[in-house]
Formats: C-alpha cells, structure tokens, sequence
C-alpha cells in the first residue's frame, strides 16, 4: 500500500544554516528538495534551476496568474515562490519533500496541507546567526542589515511552528530533523490503513 509522502517546511533566519540541512537531508536520506523560483539575482556559484528558477518579476507575476506557485511571498525587495507541480507530483509518489521557505510562506502551507511538518532552524546564539551570514560573503552590508531586521520580525513566529531545531552540529542537526519525520510517520493517525489491512489479513488468518 502506497502512502503519500510527507511535506516538510524548513524555516529559520537568514543564515542558520537551512540551505546547507536541506542539501544534507537530500544526500544522507534521499528526500526531495522543492527548487522555488526568485526574483532575486543569482549568488556567484548558483545555478538556474539547482538552486533556484531564476525569474524576471514579469514572469514571475506571470506564474502566479496561472497558479503555477502553491505559496509565493515577498521576501527582503524579491519574490520567492513554490511551483505546484513538483511538490504534488512527488508527494503522490511517496516522496517526503522539502520546502525550504520564509514564514509567511510556511503558514501559507499549513493552511493548505494540514498535515505539513514546520520545523523552525535557528544557530546557536544570535551572534552566530549574524556571524554566518557575514561568513557566507554573499550579502552586501546593507541586505546583510535587512536580512538581520527580517530576523527580528520572524522571530515573532517562531514559537508558531511544530519543532525548533538548532543547527549546531551540521549531522547532528539533519538527523534529529529525519527522526522528527520518522516518529510522524509512526503517528497512529498516518497508519489508519495499515491498521485496516493487518486487522483484514488476521480475519482471514
Ligand atoms: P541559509 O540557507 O539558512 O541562509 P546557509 O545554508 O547558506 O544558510 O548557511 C550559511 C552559512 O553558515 C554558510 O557559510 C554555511 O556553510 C554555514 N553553516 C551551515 N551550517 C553550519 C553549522 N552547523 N555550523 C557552522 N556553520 C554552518
Ligand atoms: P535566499 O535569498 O537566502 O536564498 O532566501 C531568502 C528567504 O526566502 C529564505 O528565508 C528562504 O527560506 C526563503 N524562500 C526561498 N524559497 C522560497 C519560496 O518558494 N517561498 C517562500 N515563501 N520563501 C522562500
């Protein structure tokens, strides 16, 4: 019996560290990483279509009127968006699938899949935090200041998620986030139908 795949939101402040989680959680446990598309500009290594769907926002505004995001939210002067068709396409499939989004985009998705798992990342200290992004050398200073506003306001939702999760330990981080999956997996309410069929098979024992 085929079960649908689960659907797991990634938040966390600019610089935590969830691009890095959400690759790892690829590699080590075979999950599915949602590629949004931007309007923002691509960082030197980026590539159209790994990282992101690099978009114009004329065409961006182009796909939400053919309602081809399942969320889209402004994000720091850019748009950021989910495309439909990969996430149904591969939850259908079985597959569990990442969306590594920002907040507004997150309770966009809770509204519509109640049974997506938000997991908010955070780093140690705020000083990390800030010390990541200025490490990662890709911002200016002035995106830097936005993106670290940004964080002062997220910070108001992040008690509104399922799990907090601290990106200290890079393995450690990734499989405590696997674990939280596997333990909703094991969830009576996901195995209703399983319970169906052993109770049928032992019926017919
Ligand atoms: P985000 O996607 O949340 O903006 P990134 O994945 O780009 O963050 O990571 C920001 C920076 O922090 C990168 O330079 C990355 O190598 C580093 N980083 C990620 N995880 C850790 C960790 N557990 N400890 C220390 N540095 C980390
Ligand atoms: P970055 O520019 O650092 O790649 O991403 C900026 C923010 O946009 C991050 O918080 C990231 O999680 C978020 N983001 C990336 N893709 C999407 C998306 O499709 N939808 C929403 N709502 N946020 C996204």
């Amino acid at each position: 019996m085929k079960k649908k795949g689960s659907l797991l939101v990634l938040s966390g402040f600019s610089g935590v560290g969830k691009g890095t989680v959400a690759k790892r959680l690829v590699e080590k446990y075979g999950y599915s990483l949602s590629v949004s598309a931007t309007t923002r500009k691509p960082r030197e290594g980026e590539e159209n279509g790994r990282e992101y769907f690099f978009k114009t926002e004329a065409e961006f505004k182009n796909l939400i009127d053919y309602n081809g995001f399942i969320e889209y939210a402004r994000y720091v002067d850019n748009y950021y968006g989910t495309p439909r068709k990969f996430v149904e396409d591969e939850l259908q499939a079985g597959h569990h699938v990442i969306l590594e989004i920002e907040v507004q985009g997150a309770f966009h998705i809770k509204k519509q899949y109640e049974d997506a798992l938000l997991i908010f990342i955070t780093a140690p200290s705020a000083m990390a935090i800030k010390q990541r992004l200025i490490g990662r050398g890709t911002e200016s200073e002035d995106v830097i200041k936005k993106r670290l506003d940004r964080a002062k306001e997220e910070s108001r939702d992040m008690d509104k998620y399922d799990y907090i999760v601290v990106n200290d330990d890079l393995e450690e981080c990734v499989d405590q986030i696997h674990s939280i999956v596997r333990a909703k997996e094991s969830l009576l309410k996901n195995n209703l139908d399983f319970i169906e069929a052993t109770r049928k098979g032992l019926k017919e024992l």
